[in-house]
């Protein structure tokens, strides 16, 4: 049974004219065009088709066209950008790099798209204090880089990491592979300046280990998409970096084994830098490369990768395949060297452009459940899969319970739309029904903004809408993200 569904955010049509926004708020005046650019300078305020296009997609497979696109430098040019569009009733989208999966940079109801990809200093490193401080728009692989040539560590990985930004990652709370035994973003974020909706600059956490002072506003700030303040200088904690890693493949003659090879593992007190896994469907897709080490009986494998000193490595991975060895292991690896190591990454890596043979549009939900309700969840979309007859292919972070799943269709087909609405309307129930989580870590944006009911009760929203209200109280700072553009509570804002 399916309770009816909310009007998706995407059937509303493109904003090509800027005309048309019934959200209440302004078009881009001459005199607004002005002050933006006596602000910023002429050459980073763009009203031109170009730009706009440029600034109207991200990974998700929709557009919305903003009327200008600003690239700040400062926080102090952030701020006055801020109070003119409140000034002006515009709504004002951060962007860092625009990959993301949910929709969040997306200028649904128009405005200011506000790049922040001039701010990519590195500030400071701080070797004793094992901290880096940056601007938001600092590449997250960049960092990494940089801390590396120091021995240190910024473990989280998005897939993304070579062009998405760290601003992006906090707005996002990004996870990663190496996620499920370093933690994600928020594990990592000890400070944040940050831009309110109404332009004053705030200062959250510290740069020390410890800090109870007052809220925890760092932690609110980090996953609001966008919605609550813009972040314009951020505080990491470094680690220090790992003396080596082992990696391996382990390859299933059943899903049910590698599915309960993680919990093995997990239960085994092993707690792997990643432990990634690949399902039937998606070995389907890439099984055919001759370079790939993939053996005929194989239904489903798993990396496993393990961090720290030499010596503890062997035992590990030694204890890893004893654990998983009565459970239909058709096959095993270790990586004795750097390269053999990366032929094994080269499996997963070749995942995301193989699976688009399958059919043109990809649906990609990264859902989270228990560790332990990994084998039901992927019973239950294979269930989904044949019922509604449409391939689903489930690859992702195994190890903290983390499923890419892609519902992989032909929208050209009739119907398929309707298919795929309630195809992803069940994988959500399923999931939240195991005790998990709708997303993991791409965020909700507009993307699953009509499941968050699902998740969320209606006061849990409520409370939440209380806070956007609150600091945000003329809704300019990302409208239409989280939550519905037509839920009421939502109209309330406005
Ligand atoms: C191929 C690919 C692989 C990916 N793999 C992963 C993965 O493994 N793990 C993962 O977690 N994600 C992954 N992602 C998703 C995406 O890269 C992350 O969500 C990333 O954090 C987005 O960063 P961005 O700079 O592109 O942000 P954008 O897409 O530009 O923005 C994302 C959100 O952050 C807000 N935002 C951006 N900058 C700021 C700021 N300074 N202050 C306030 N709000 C801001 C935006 O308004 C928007 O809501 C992947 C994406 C792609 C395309």
């Amino acid at each position: 049974m399916f309770s009816p569904r909310p009007v998706n955010v995407f059937s509303y049509p493109l904003p090509v004219n800027n005309q048309g926004f019934s959200s209440g708020f302004c078009m881009i005046s001459d005199q607004l065009y002005q002050a933006l650019q006596d602000l910023v300078g002429k050459k980073n305020v763009s009203l031109e088709r170009t730009d706009r296009i440029t600034h109207s997609y991200d990974a998700t497979q929709h557009e919305h066209l903003p009327e200008a696109v600003v690239y700040a430098a400062t926080a102090l040019e952030v701020q006055e950008v801020v109070r003119l569009a409140n000034r002006h009733r515009v709504p004002i989208i951060p962007r860092g790099a625009g990959s993301g999966f949910t929709g969040g940079t997306l200028p649904v109801q128009g405005g200011i798209v506000l790049v922040l990809t001039r701010m990519n200093r590195i500030l400071e490193i701080d070797q004793e204090n094992l901290t880096a401080t940056v601007e938001p728009g600092v590449i997250t692989a960049e960092l990494q880089r940089q801390v590396e040539q120091l021995d240190l560590f910024y473990p989280p990985d998005p897939a993304s990491r070579e062009f998405c930004t760290l601003g992006g990652n906090v707005a996002e709370c990004a996870g990663g592979p190496r996620c499920v035994k370093y933690g994600v973003t928020k594990d990592y974020v000890l400070g944040l300046e940050v831009v309110t909706p109404t332009g004053d600059l705030i200062h959250t956490g510290g740069v020390t280990m410890k800090n109870v002072v007052g809220y925890d506003l760092t932690r609110l700030f980090i996953g609001s998409e966008g919605t609550l303040g813009i972040v314009t200088r951020i505080t990491l904690r470094l680690l220090p970096k790992p003396a080596a890693k082992k990696t391996m493949l382990i390859q299933f003659g059943s899903i049910e084994g590698a599915a309960r090879a993680v919990s093995a593992i997990i239960a085994g007190r092993i707690i792997p830098t990643t432990l990634e896994f690949l399902d039937a469907n998606t070995l389907a897709c890439i099984r055919d490369n001759p370079e790939l080490p993939i053996v005929e009986a194989c239904q489903a494998l798993l990396i496993v990768e393990v961090d720290g000193d030499e010596d503890m490595l062997e035992r590990q991975a030694e204890t890893v395949l004893k654990l998983v060895a009565e459970l239909d292991v058709v096959h095993t690896e270790t990586a004795r060297s750097e390269a053999e190591s990366e032929a094994i990454w080269q499996v997963r890596r070749s995942v995301s452009p193989a699976v688009r043979r399958i059919n043109p549009n990809k649906f990609n939900e990264d859902i989270v459940v228990p560790r332990s309700r990994v084998p039901d969840m992927i019973r239950a979309l294979d269930r989904l899969s044949e019922r509604y007859q449409v391939p689903i292919v489930n690859f992702g972070h195994a190890g903290d319970g983390n499923i890419h799943v892609n519902v992989m269709v032909d929208l050209s087909q009739p119907g398929m739309q309707e298919t795929v609405d309630q195809v992803l309307e069940q994988i959500f129930q399923t999931t939240v029904d195991l005790g998990g989580s709708i997303s993991g870590e791409h965020g909700i944006g507009t993307a699953k903004a009509p499941y968050l009911h699902l998740e969320l009760d209606q006061a849990t929203r409520a409370y939440m809408l209380t806070i956007k209200r609150a600091l945000d109280p003329d809704n300019i700072l990302n409208p239409g993200k989280i939550f519905l553009a037509d839920d009421q509570a939502t109209e309330q804002l406005r």
